[in-house]
C-alpha cells in the first residue's frame, strides 16, 4: 500500500464518502509486481456515478506498457509453472486472508467508482473470495489420471498451465469477476494480464497490491489498463494463449470470433434478460420481496438481475403490490447507510435506461411505476434512475427485446404454464431463469424445459457458488459455452491435458524384434 501511494496511484484508502477529491491521483498500470505510472497522453476520467465528480483518470496505456507486462508475463512463466503445488497453495491462503482483511477497502473502491451500495459491494467482494478460498483447495482439484492400460504399460494424464493468459472484465462487477480469475488463472501456473474495465479499476488494482502481498512471483499478476485499443492489443498479441472475457454481447461476440480465429482459447459470459414465472401457487410475500430485491439491487447492474416477469393466471393482479414495494426502495448514495440503490454508471447509461421506459411507453405499455427524473436531496448532480415496473408488455416491445441493464423490470400476462415456458424460451438471451411455485411437478417441469444455463426455484438470482460453474447458454455465452467460469470448468479452461504412456519392464522381458503392426 505504501508503494501504491507513493507512485501516486489510486490504490490508497477510499473516503468513505462521495465528497469531491482534491487533486484526483491518476491510475497506474501493474507490471512485474510493481505499480507504473503510465506515459500515455491519452487518459478516461472517472467520475463518481453519484455525484459526478473526478476520481482518477485511467489510462489508455501505451502499446510499449501494454509489451511491458506480457514480457514480464512470459519471463515469469517457465518459473511460476514449476512452483511447487504447496507453496501456490500457500499464496492462495494468503490471498484470502488478505482480501477478508481489506473487504472494506476494497468496497469503498467499489462504492466511489461503481456506484452500488456498500453492502452490496462487500457482496461483490465475498463473491471473489469465495473462488480464492476454493482455489485453496488445488491440490486435490488438480489431480489427473492415470490406469494400466496394459502388463507393464502404464498411462497418465495430468494438467498443466497454457502459459500467459488475459482476463477482460466490466464494469459491473469490479471485485468479483477479477477473482473469478486471478485465482484459478494463476494456482494452475498460468501468468496473468488483468484488463479491467476502465470505468472502475480501482477494486483491481488493490487486488494486485494483495496480490503481491500474498508472495506472487514478479509478473505472474499484471494489470494494464485501457478500452478497446487496449483489448485489440490482447487479441493479437501472439504469446496470450487464452483470454476470459465477461461483459457485453457487442464486444464479447467480437472478441470471442477475432480471438478463436487467432487460435485462442476464449471463454465469454455476455448479456442476458433473466425472467422469473410467477404462479398463482406461490408464497406472495416471498416472490415479490424476491423479485424486487434481485430486479431493483445493484440499480439492476448485475447479469443476473430479474428483468423480465411473466405473471401467469391471476398474478397479474399481483404487480401494483409488487409496484409499491419496488416505490418503498431508496434511490441515494452507494455510503448512506439506508440506500437501497445507488446510481447507473454513466449519465449515457442513465440516458439509453430512460430511453428504453419512453419507448415502452410509446409502443404501448403501462409505466406502473416510473423512476425516471427522481434524484436524492444530497446527490443532485448523479445517474438516476428509480425502480421502474412496466406492466401489459409484449415481447416484440423495444423494452423487452433489449438487455436494459437499469432498475427497470418489464411484466407479461400469460395465461398458463405452457405459454410461460414457450415464452422464456423463445428469448434469445439464456443466462438465468427462475420460477415461483408451491407445485414441486410444475418446478421439475420447468427445470427439465428451460433453456437457461442457471435456474433458480423459488430462488431469484441462481448465482452458483464456486464449487460449481457460471453456466449461462445460448446468446449469453459466445460459441457454445463449453469453457465456463470457476468451478471444475474454471479450472479445465486455465489448463491443457498431458498424457504420458510409458512401459517399465525388467530388462530380460523386452524382445530382441521389432514390432511394426499397431498394438493388438
Ligand atoms: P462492455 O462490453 O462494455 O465492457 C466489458 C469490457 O470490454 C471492458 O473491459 C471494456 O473495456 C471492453 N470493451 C468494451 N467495448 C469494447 C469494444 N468495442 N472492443 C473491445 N473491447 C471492448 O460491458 P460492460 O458495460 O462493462 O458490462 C455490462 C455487460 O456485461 C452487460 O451486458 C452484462 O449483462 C454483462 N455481464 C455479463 C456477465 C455474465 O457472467 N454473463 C457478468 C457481468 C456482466
Amino acid at each position: 500500500q505504501a508503494q501504491a501511494q507513493a507512485a501516486g496511484v489510486s490504490t490508497a484508502d477510499y473516503p468513505m464518502n462521495h465528497e469531491a477529491i482534491s487533486d484526483p491521483p491518476n491510475t497506474a498500470n501493474f507490471i512485474d509486481n510493481e505499480f507504473v505510472p503510465s506515459k500515455t497522453s491519452q487518459w478516461i476520467d472517472l467520475k463518481d456515478p453519484a455525484t459526478n465528480n473526478l476520481v482518477t483518470r485511467v489510462p489508455q496505456s501505451t502499446e510499449e506498457e501494454l509489451k511491458a507486462a506480457v514480457a514480464s508475463a512470459e519471463k515469469a512463466f517457465p518459473a511460476w509453472k514449476a512452483v511447487s503445488i504447496m507453496a501456490k497453495q500457500q499464496i492462495m491462503f494468503k490471498l484470502a486472508y488478505l482480501v477478508r482483511e481489506n473487504m472494506d477497502r476494497l468496497a469503498a473502491s467499489i462504492t466511489l467508482e461503481q456506484g452500488k451500495t456498500f453492502a452490496d459491494s462487500k457482496g461483490d467482494v465475498l463473491r471473489g473470495l469465495q473462488v480464492v478460498e476454493t482455489a485453496c483447495g488445488i491440490t486435490t482439484q488438480l489431480t489427473g489420471e492415470v490406469i494400466e492400460v496394459a502388463k507393464d504399460m502404464e498411462t497418465r494424464s495430468y494438467r498443466e498451465p497454457l502459459g500467459v493468459v488475459a482476463a477482460i472484465c466490466p464494469f459491473n462487477f469490479p471485485a468479483m469477476i477479477p477473482l473469478w480469475s486471478i485465482p484459478l488463472a494463476t494456482v494452475t501456473g498460468n501468468t496473468l494480464i488483468l484488463k479491467p474495465s476502465e470505468r472502475d479499476p480501482g477494486a483491481a488494482m488493490i487486488l494486485a497490491e494483495l496480490c503481491k502481498e500474498a508472495g506472487f512471483p514478479d509478473g505472474v499478476v499484471n494489470v494494464v489498463h485501457g478500452s478497446a485499443k487496449t483489448v485489440d492489443f490482447i487479441i493479437d498479441d501472439p504469446a496470450i494463449r487464452a483470454i476470459s472475457f465477461v461483459g457485453s454481447n457487442k464486444a464479447g461476440e467480437y472478441i470471442f470470433t477475432r480471438g478463436s480465429a487467432q487460435g485462442k482459447r476464449v471463454q465469454a459470459n455476455l448479456g442476458a434478460k433473466n425472467h422469473a414465472a410467477v404462479l398463482p401457487d406461490a408464497n406472495k410475500n416471498h416472490a415479490l420481496n424476491s423479485i424486487a430485491g434481485a430486479a431493483f439491487g445493484a440499480a439492476g447492474q448485475r447479469c443476473m438481475a430479474l428483468s423480465a416477469l411473466v405473471m401467469v393466471g391471476e398474478t397479474k393482479d399481483w404487480l401494483p403490490e409488487l409496484a409499491e414495494r419496488a416505490k418503498a426502495l431508496k434511490i441515494n448514495g452507494g455510503f448512506e447507510p439506508d440506500t437501497d440503490l445507488g446510481p447507473l454508471i454513466s449519465p449515457e447509461s442513465q440516458k439509453r435506461v430512460e430511453g428504453l421506459i419512453a419507448s415502452a411507453e410509446e409502443e404501448g405499455a403501462t409505466i406502473l411505476l416510473d423512476g425516471r427524473g427522481q434524484k436524492p436531496e444530497k446527490y443532485p448532480n448523479g445517474n438516476w434512475v428509480g425502480p421502474t415496473v412496466i406492466t401489459d408488455v409484449k415481447p416484440h416491445m423495444k423494452c423487452y427485446q433489449e438487455e436494459i441493464f437499469g432498475p427497470v423490470i418489464v411484466c407479461v400476462n400469460v395465461e398458463t404454464i405452457d405459454e410461460a415456458i414457450e415464452m422464456i424460451n423463445d428469448n434469445p438471451y439464456g443466462n438465468g431463469a427462475s420460477i415461483f411455485t408451491r407445485s414441486g411437478a410444475t418446478a421439475t417441469r420447468f427445470q427439465k424445459e428451460m433453456e437457461a444455463g442457471q435456474l433458480g426455484i423459488n430462488v431469484p438470482i441462481p448465482v452458483p457458488l464456486p464449487m460449481f460453474s457460471f453456466t449461462g447458454n445460448k446468446k449469453s455465452v459466445a460459441g457454445t459455452g463449453a469453457l465456463n467460469f470457476y468451478g471444475k470448468d474454471g479450472l479445465r479452461f486455465y489448463t491443457q491435458w498431458k498424457t504420458v504412456t510409458s512401459l517399465w519392464k525388467a530388462e530380460d522381458a523386452i524382445s530382441t524384434k521389432s514390432d511394426v503392426a499397431m498394438p493388438r
